[in-house]
């Protein structure tokens, strides 16, 4: 039975509201404290399987060398497509309720599986290189709109071309890592000159992003229509933004400091195989675009997306944004053929992010500038009196993912981070 088959069932048991059922099992590293070393393990339910025990006693031998006693997925991924499937059939099987292997193996049940909340997700990639595409046309119409002239909100290349800068890789961290407000340059409208000071308009940007699962030739680039199959899966990202550095420091190269300082991702890396039956068309692409970006078919996918803010003094988080990927103006497979179309290079590990992804709605803008429209009409959180136009100390902001079908939940569990005071050296 394929691995996505809506009639597998676990012999764990596994709640219909868990992000992690049989047709999910996402990739991630993790360790517990009784055994402190990295390793690959499978989300299924409440429990992580631990690849590494599976693979130590030849349950798992995807390649002839360890690839999953191992502190990042990398050199799993870098085995490619036909062998990321066929090991996600192979854990399947051992899950799967009508198989006796690993259901009837006390011994090995009780080495290969941990309860989720004994488990510490690390970064699951060493991240190759890190590219931030823009991709969202709601997104970019709203940005536009706040700094520039609604009636021309988009730049004349943004429908011909998926405009993307390259981030920084090093600040790329996991779930859960503390983000410290940084310092910067600001300088305000009514400065005349630059200052040297903590970021006042801290923010978030709701974002999913791809990991690329092949090294390719300096030289070449990869057709829009191969582009798919060097995708290894997705993660939920937070590209926590300093507005007011970006603000000064942005033109002409654009974002620099105001983004460098952290980048957050979920733990969990959901195959793209696991996302295929929540495929759906993308948009119409209007004009139609060059014909290197030109694809057929369906592209996009149905991702609920949502974004919960708490505060230091709030006992519920209150829901900021509720949106949706599939409303994405270019398709992962155009950002890929165009970031390669210059003859740039892939890396296995390589984090490509869609852009702040908005829909139309103003409760569905996936970034605290468009929701407060640059600190116009603040956000009221749910206590009915709290209001932000801006991230503060102790906010802590959680934003979830899922696929949401008929027969079962596919979803990416959270990336979550708490804003901690900035380092004065001023
Ligand atoms: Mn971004």
């Amino acid at each position: 039975m394929h691995p996505n088959s809506p009639s597998l069932k676990s012999f764990l048991p596994v709640d219909p509201s868990s992000d992690f059922p049989i047709q999910n099992l996402p990739f991630g590293i993790f360790s517990t404290r009784q055994s402190p070393e990295c390793r690959v393990g499978v989300a299924i339910g409440e429990w992580v399987l631990d690849l590494s025990e599976l693979e130590k006693i030849g349950l798992l031998a995807p390649s002839s060398q360890s690839v999953f006693n191992k502190p990042a997925l990398n050199d799993f991924i870098a085995l490619g497509q036909s062998v990321w499937r066929s090991t996600r059939a192979q854990i399947s099987l051992l899950l799967r309720s009508d198989h006796p292997r690993l259901r009837d193996d006390e011994v090995l049940r009780a080495n290969a599986l941990v309860p989720m909340h004994e488990a510490l997700m690390h970064l699951p990639i060493a991240v190759a290189g890190y590219t931030d595409f823009y991709s969202s046309k709601e997104h970019a119409t709203n940005v536009g709109s706040m700094f520039r002239d609604p009636a021309n909100a988009l730049l004349p290349n943004w429908l011909h071309l998926p405009v993307g800068y390259n981030g920084r890789a090093s600040s790329v961290v996991v779930s859960g890592t503390e983000i410290r407000r940084p310092m910067g340059q600001v300088k305000p409208p009514s400065a005349e000159q630059p200052q040297f000071a903590a970021c006042a308009k801290l923010d978030f940007e709701l974002e999913t992003a791809f990991i690329v699962g092949a090294n390719t030739a300096l030289g070449e680039s990869v057709s829009v229509n191969d582009a798919e199959e060097l995708i290894f899966g997705m993660v939920l990202l937070n590209d926590w933004s300093a507005r007011d550095i970006q603000q000064w420091e942005y033109v002409p190269l654009g974002p620099f400091n105001a983004k460098t300082f952290a980048t957050s991702i979920s733990p969990w890396v959901v195959t793209m195989e696991a996302l295929e039956p929540f495929r759906v068309p993308g948009p119409k692409q209007e004009p139609e675009p060059l014909s290197y970006l030109r694809q057929n078919g369906d592209h996009s996918f149905d991702i609920r997306l949502a974004v919960e803010l708490q505060t230091a003094e709030n006992h519920q988080p209150t829901t900021i944004c509720n949106t949706n990927y599939r409303a994405m103006y270019w398709s992962m497979a155009q950002q890929l053929a165009h970031h390669t179309i210059s003859g740039c290079n892939l890396r296995v590990g390589d984090l490509m992010a869609s852009g702040t992804i908005s829909g139309t709605q103003p409760d569905s803008f996936g970034s605290l500038l468009e929701l407060s429209w640059n600190g116009q009409r603040p956000v009221t959180l749910s206590d009915g009196h709290t209001k932000r136009s801006f991230l503060e100390d102790g906010d802590v902001v959680t934003m979830r993912g899922a696929c949401v079908g008929a027969h079962y939940r596919c979803g990416f569990g959270a990336v979550s981070g708490r804003v901690i005071p900035a380092l004065n050296h001023a």
